[in-house]
């Protein structure tokens, strides 16, 4: 991906509100069934809160039940990386946006057809931005 964004932490964290800085930064995750964006269903795009990197497509979110914004796919494969991630004692795989490098959550395989992947992702680490048409 061309245009990766590089800041200092402290950069971030004038440019993020405290909680965003905690999850995006910080690998925090906000409590289940909280987030701005557990039951939305509106038409659009959810881009990252850090950089504006477009993530995920509306087209692509499901109800998981988990209690975090869930989707299938990211919005184009090159816009999201994966990492392994042992913390916390289990094994899982880290969703990172590609561009800023910012935690969005993590990538179970227990979602829906077609991928049968659950990106389960912050609604912290997200921006929506409506569909117009
Ligand atoms: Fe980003």
């Amino acid at each position: 991906m061309k245009n990766k964004i590089k800041k200092s932490e402290d950069k971030w964290k004038k440019n993020l509100t405290p909680e965003e800085f905690l999850v995006i930064r910080k690998k925090g995750t906000e409590p289940p069934f909280i987030g701005k964006y557990v039951h939305h269903t509106k038409q659009g795009t959810y881009v990252c809160a850090g950089c504006g990197n477009i993530l995920f497509s509306s087209e692509a979110k499901f109800d998981s039940g988990t209690g975090w914004p869930s989707f299938f796919t990211p919005f184009l494969a090159d816009a999201v990386d994966l990492k392994p991630d042992s913390s916390h004692g289990m094994k899982r795989t880290e969703v990172l946006c590609k561009r800023c490098g910012g935690h969005l959550g993590h990538v179970f395989a227990d979602g829906p057809a077609p991928t049968g992947l659950r990106y389960c992702i912050n609604s912290v680490s997200l921006r929506f931005i409506e569909k117009k048409d």
